[in-house]
């Protein structure tokens, strides 16, 4: 089935998006405005992404001493979007933005990822530039955040140090405020950062006419100690090139130099950098240390970060799962011409009959059924936790309050296990091509090679389980998994016939052994046990909500065409492969087993 009858499926006849015009900020929309974004972004993604996929690959960034050199095609695709209004899409009609649905939003931009992930879209300029619209002064909007939708800005995010990544508490970098007139500077109380930025992604290039970092950094009391811990962390807006109130360059280049990129296994077509502030390779105004100017509260850094994590994770989880789509989609169009061997059985023994192709093996079809469940599976799973961004915002308070904190639990969820299981599909892909899968004649190795960056990046598999089990599952006794309980329960209710009842059914025992799980685990009181096992929580966790959507899924599918035949049988493939798997990964936190933990570690 072609992606866009995917989308269109899942967006208007699971999820009802159009029900969203109701609403008063999307009353302007329709289906077909709708469409029409969706068609713009198909089109930009099927001419300016998808033809020079391989070649942002091979051509990977490279830093002249000068600046970073992307290929042309990196430009072209960069303006294209731009144009496209996408930047804006979810904002405000009145500075320029279409008031789009982020549901809409997110669909749409999976195309980009589809056809090319690493070109990329504008995801971090986007959340930037948001972040900035909820905790940025009138001025910081103005200058920064609006140009970041006009395309006339880029955006990063700098979180991550050499020595400080999962933890972020560990973060070096200084800020100090810079001059007795630092706090009336217009454009935000004004310091000088000094550290180091590890792994910052489009943190150098030419594809704009400025780079606005996010930096996050600590600022020394005066006993020039900082506060241990994230609760000491500041967030700053350090722009490369320094500008006035008016949003004008200033002709002043900021103290933010380019240390080096990274060379990385996949994602080649974003450039990835270690800045170093403030270290005086380009003093501003006679000195070293690089301008920056506080955002919100001090001490509050981390908090504004977190305002963004939900759609942050989204856009991780649903990179991913476009990955596994493309690979998907690339090897069921091989299955379906290759030709090799013959049935089993009497009729294949006789070499004189010619060889079928080889999706008419049952062992193809079985890797092809597992990519359609984990790719269309987290489709539906990252549209449904955009769906719910959209109740968040724009829904009324009871439908806000389940958004709240449905989200609470399935953001680690939504982030994971298209992380985990997309790259599996993507593996699965390779296998289907047999040698040609592992030779770059084939695009299935980059897919794999791109997708194996999503486990680590926004919160590695490991950090995202422990924040589930450690912290989602617990707050307020549960009431996270509560709803997600009665959600299931609703469809479950749903089951019309013997198959999806024996569906309904399992999904029930496998919900009821995860919350009975999830208490087990902190029996005791040794939270180091509790947790050991977390990722294997996680997974099963995971299993059981995809299961839970592709039961959902299923049952809105109930025609006779074939797309709705192939998700009725993804659906069952789940239940019948996927699902039982949650028994050995529970079983091991229900026991809080301590192999892993009582190795010890000259015993390796
Ligand atoms: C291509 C790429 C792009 C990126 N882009 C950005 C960006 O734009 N901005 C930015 O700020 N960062 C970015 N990052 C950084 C990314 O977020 C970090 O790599 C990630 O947070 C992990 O940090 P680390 O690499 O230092 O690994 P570490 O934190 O050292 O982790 C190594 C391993 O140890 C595990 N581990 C760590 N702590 C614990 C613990 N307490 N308990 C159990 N296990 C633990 C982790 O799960 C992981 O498996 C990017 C990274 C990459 C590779």
């Amino acid at each position: 089935m072609a992606l866009r009858h995917t989308v269109d499926f899942l967006l208007y006849n699971w999820l009802s998006v159009q029900g969203l015009t109701e609403r008063p900020r999307f009353a302007d929309h329709s289906r077909e405005t709708f469409d029409a974004v969706l068609d713009t972004c198909e089109r930009i993604a099927r001419e300016k992404y998808a033809p020079f996929n391989r070649t942002v690959d091979i051509e990977e960034p490279a830093f002249d001493g000068e600046k970073v050199i992307l290929p042309a095609c990196t430009q072209d695709a960069h303006d294209a979007y731009v144009q496209s209004g996408m930047l804006s899409a979810a904002q405000d009609e009145d500075i320029g933005g279409m008031q789009l649905p982020y549901t809409v939003e997110a669909a749409a931009n999976a195309f980009f990822a589809c056809a090319s992930v690493s070109i990329g879209g504008g995801m971090l300029t986007v959340g930037n530039a948001n972040l900035l619209m909820k905790h940025g002064s009138d001025l910081q909007k103005q200058v920064f955040a609006l140009n970041e939708f006009n395309g006339r800005f880029a955006g990063t995010m700098c979180l991550s140090e050499p020595q400080a990544g999962s933890s972020l508490s560990d973060v070096a970098t200084r800020a100090t405020p810079d001059g007795d007139d630092h706090a009336s500077d217009p454009l935000g109380p004004r310091y000088r950062l000094k550290g180091n930025k590890m792994w910052i992604s489009t943190g150098d290039h030419e594809l704009t006419e400025n780079i606005i970092h996010l930096v996050l950094a600590k600022i020394p009391g005066a006993d020039g100690k900082t506060i241990a811990g994230t609760k000491g962390i500041s967030l700053f807006i350090v722009p490369k090139k320094l500008v006035d109130p008016q949003g004008q360059l200033t002709g002043e280049r900021n103290d933010v130099a380019l240390a080096g990129l990274n060379h990385k296994l996949g994602w080649r077509g974003t450039v990835n950098t270690l800045l170093n502030f403030g270290e005086g390779k380009y003093p501003v105004r006679g000195q070293a240390g690089a301008i920056g100017y506080l955002v919100g509260e001090p001490g509050k850094g981390l908090q504004c970060m977190f305002h963004m994590m939900n759609e942050a994770r989204i856009g991780v989880g649903l990179a991913a799962t476009m990955l596994g789509m493309a690979g998907y989609q690339a090897s069921l169009d091989y299955a379906q011409n290759r030709t090799q061997g013959r049935p089993v059985g009497p009729a294949g023994k006789d070499p004189a009959q010619p060889p079928v192709r080889l999706i008419e093996h049952a062992d193809i079809k079985r890797m092809l059924l597992a990519q359609k469940a984990y790719g269309e599976g987290a489709l539906a799973l990252g549209l449904y936790c955009a769906r719910l961004v959209d109740d968040l915002h724009t829904g009324d308070e009871a439908q806000q309050h389940q958004a709240q904190w449905l989200l609470e639990v399935l953001t680690p969820i939504v982030k994971s296990w298209p992380s985990e299981w997309c790259l599996e599909a993507n593996s699965l892909a390779i296998q289907i091509h047999g040698g040609y899968g592992y030779t770059r004649d084939f695009a299935v190795e980059q897919y794999w090679r791109d997708n194996r960056l999503n486990m680590i990046h926004e919160g590695t598999h490991g950090i995202q389980a422990m924040d589930l089990l450690g912290r989602k599952v617990l707050l307020e006794q549960g009431k996270g998994l509560k709803i997600l309980g009665e959600r299931m329960q609703a469809t479950m209710a749903l089951a019309y016939d013997a198959t999806t009842q024996a569906h309904a059914q399992a999904l029930q025992h496998a919900w009821q052994e995860v919350v009975e799980t999830s208490h087990l685990a902190w029996q005791g009181d040794n939270p180091t046990l509790s947790l050991a096992n977390a990722v294997p929580f996680m997974q099963a966790f995971g299993h059981t909500v995809l299961a839970w959507i592709w039961l959902d899924v299923a049952l809105s599918s109930s025609g006779h065409d074939a797309a709705d035949l192939g998700r009725r049988q993804a659906c069952q493939f789940f239940y019948h492969y996927e699902l039982p798997k949650i028994g050995a990964w529970l079983q091991v936190v229900r026991t809080r087993d301590a192999t892993c933990v009582n190795m010890p570690e000259d015993a390796f």
